[in-house]
């Protein structure tokens, strides 16, 4: 059956120029092709468009989550694409690492190929992935890491595979301290990529990670809150950021159960360090409770002073710029249509961050639609509805 065309009415574009206020309300006509056929004031629907009543909220260019897990059943924290994708206003994930080479084929035949959002990756420098994480470390020990294979696979699948990932922590590298972080960051240099370099508690120390990034490396989990592992409590360190930061090393959020810090963010943004991109590292242990979902998150670092605008932006086209995909004039004629279509509303909602803090998001982001070329998605948060439960509970969370 062919796809019909989608008129989106009544709704104010953001994001599309970075930074700028959002543009007066317009409707955007998606044509059968999935691309973009007209925008403008009052647009005549065709003959069985579908319909979408944007009722003066906002669209944005596709939100866009830099730090996810969605190999579901090939590792045993990740989440089905569904619960992170669409659905929750996001049309193109990036999986921070869930894959290593002995396992991407899988990733790609089983989850990635059949998903209706853009699913991207960073391939693990640890050949097995997070198959056992945090129970069996992905980087155990020199038997971990097969460059040749890593290289092959990257070179055989390089229309997904965006960088490489290498979580650098205690937990996971144990006394081999920062060796596999030099050889994932050789391999990306062999291959031209990007790496993303977790940091959380050291050794090795978010120092000397830095020193050995390069412009368009990303640092996820930026503003951890782990003692040794942030940003706020250390000038040298925080010197050292900011002078990163400038020279184009990206800081990405990827809040995850453990590494989101509402006093890290704020004393951040207030002090001019915002980040490059907002991503929310979902995963089986971070879904229900304190990531929830990407509005959530973007929720979060908007009520620790960040600009509407920007928290767009790093949820758009920053995250998309780090992967290598296009961000100019995605509302343009003839352009494939991955668009958001949200609100912003007042709120009173008191939620946790990955310390256990309180924080009221006093407004929210709240996703309406997805659109994917010629695919329309219901969008809403995951988290349950104000008054059914306000605050999560669990205790699980580290
Ligand atoms: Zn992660």
């Amino acid at each position: 059956m062919d796809a019909q065309p989608i008129l989106i009415r009544n709704v104010r574009p953001v994001g599309f120029r970075p930074g700028a206020a959002p543009d007066a309300a317009t409707d955007i006509l998606v044509g059968a092709d999935g691309r973009i056929a007209q925008v403008g004031a009052s647009l005549i629907p065709p003959p069985a468009a579908r319909q979408v009543d944007g009722a003066g909220g906002f669209v944005s260019p596709g939100w866009t989550d830099l730090h996810a897990h969605v190999w579901h059943g090939g590792t045993d924290i990740s989440i089905r694409p569904q619960l992170a994708g669409l659905q929750r206003g996001v049309t193109t994930i990036v999986d921070a690492g869930s894959a290593g080479e002995a396992t991407f084929h899988g990733f790609r035949e089983y989850i990635i190929e059949p998903a209706q959002e853009r699913i991207l990756a960073f391939l693990n420098i640890g050949s097995i992935g997070l198959v056992a994480c945090n129970r069996v470390s992905e980087l155990i020990d020199i038997r971990s890491i097969d460059i040749d294979r890593t290289l092959a696979v990257v070179e055989a699948n390089r229309d997904l595979i965006v960088g490489i990932k290498c979580r650098a922590s205690h937990v996971i590298l144990g006394s081999w301290g920062i060796t596999p972080v030099k050889v994932a960051v050789k391999v990306a240099k062999i291959l031209k990529l990007p790496m993303m370099i977790h940091v959380g508690e050291p050794p090795p120390t978010y120092d000397e990670i830095l020193e050995l990034l390069r412009p368009g490396d990303v640092i996820t989990h930026c503003f951890n809150g782990k003692a040794g592992g942030s940003i706020i409590e250390d000038e040298d360190l925080w010197d050292l950021v900011v002078k990163c930061a400038d020279r184009g090393i990206r800081l990405d959020v990827g809040h995850g159960g453990a590494s989101f810090s509402f006093k890290v963010a704020e004393v951040a943004i207030e002090r001019g360090l915002l980040p490059f991109s907002i991503s929310t590292d979902l995963h089986d242990h971070s879904l229900n409770g304190p990531v929830w979902d990407m509005a959530t998150t973007m929720s979060k670092l908007l009520s620790v002073g960040m600009p509407f605008e920007a928290v767009v932006t790093a949820s758009t086209t920053a995250p998309m710029s780090a992967v290598g995909l296009a961000t100019d004039d995605l509302l343009a004629v003839g352009k494939k249509a991955e668009l958001t279509v949200f609100d912003l509303v007042d709120s009173d909602l008191k939620v946790r961050d990955s310390q256990g803090a309180l924080g009221t998001l006093t407004r929210m982001f709240e996703p309406r639609h997805a659109v994917m070329g010629s695919t329309l998605v219901r969008a809403s948060r995951h988290m349950p509805k104000e008054g059914e439960a306000k605050v999560c509970t669990c205790g699980a969370h580290g």
